[in-house]
């Protein structure tokens, strides 16, 4: 029981507290990756309502379990076979880091009438393993006639994850690069859409950083909920 009553206390304390750093303007994703839906609720009691998952089953069972006003993010990279299990409800894909999973996503948005918010995941970390768009991949599919007829995505930002590293000069670094590429595209391809604003950057080791540097979203986790096991 005080168990119990200390997590409570501890999930609203740890969202007030981020919640009083963060300069108005940018928003707050709890990444609840991982945790089970009881714990999501405690946030959700406590008046948080946007949260963030890395599965597609994660996201569809949570959905199911948590109330109908969550706004559900998706945050993982994600197969083109299983968007179809979340096109129904996603409030916004942070993750779309290839055409093909664009022109997917599109597809089954339209199957609902949805217009699906999405955001292109850039890579800026060194390692090879994270998932993104190169610059070069981004100039060309915004640039070509294909991509304007996927009526059913709207495109509203950008999303990167830094180098796991503690050399801050480094992330800061990569956060810099993204937000400069956000303005050059919007100069070119957005320059008249007050829609493309969005810059998703910014987890708990880093997310300070990133607002310095122009976050507009940040994805919390553990600062929140606490460690992860190890999967
Ligand atoms: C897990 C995850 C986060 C949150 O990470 P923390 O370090 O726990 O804050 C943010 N973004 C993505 C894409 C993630 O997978």
């Amino acid at each position: 029981m005080s168990g119990t009553q200390s997590l409570i206390m501890d999930i609203a304390g740890n969202l007030e507290k981020i919640r009083n750093e963060l300069p108005e303007g940018v928003k707050l994703i709890a990444i609840s990756k991982t945790k089970p839906a009881e714990l999501i609720r405690l946030a959700y009691d406590a008046g948080h309502t946007s949260f963030g998952e890395n599965k597609v089953q994660d996201l569809a069972g949570k959905h199911e379990a948590l109330p109908k006003d969550v706004e559900w993010h998706m945050v993982g990279h994600l197969q083109t076979n299983k968007v179809k299990y979340i096109a129904s409800f996603i409030h916004l894909i942070h993750s779309v880091d290839r055409y093909k999973v664009l022109k997917t996503i599109h597809k089954e948005a339209a199957k609902h009438q949805r217009v699906i918010p999405c955001l292109l995941q850039v890579h800026i970390a060194e390692e090879e393993t994270k998932f993104g768009f190169s610059e070069k991949e981004l100039f060309e599919m915004l640039d070509s006639t294909e991509y304007q007829k996927l009526t059913h995505v709207k495109i509203t930002g950008l999303m990167g994850m830094a180098t796991f590293t503690g050399n801050m000069d480094q992330i800061r670094k990569e956060f810099r690069y993204l937000k400069g590429l956000k303005d050059r595209l919007k100069q070119q391809f957005f320059a008249a859409d007050p829609g493309f604003r969005e810059l998703s950057m910014g987890m708990t080791g880093d997310y300070k950083i990133a607002i310095e540097e122009g976050s507009t979203m940040v994805r919390i986790g553990t600062l929140i909920f606490g460690e992860r096991n190890r999967t």
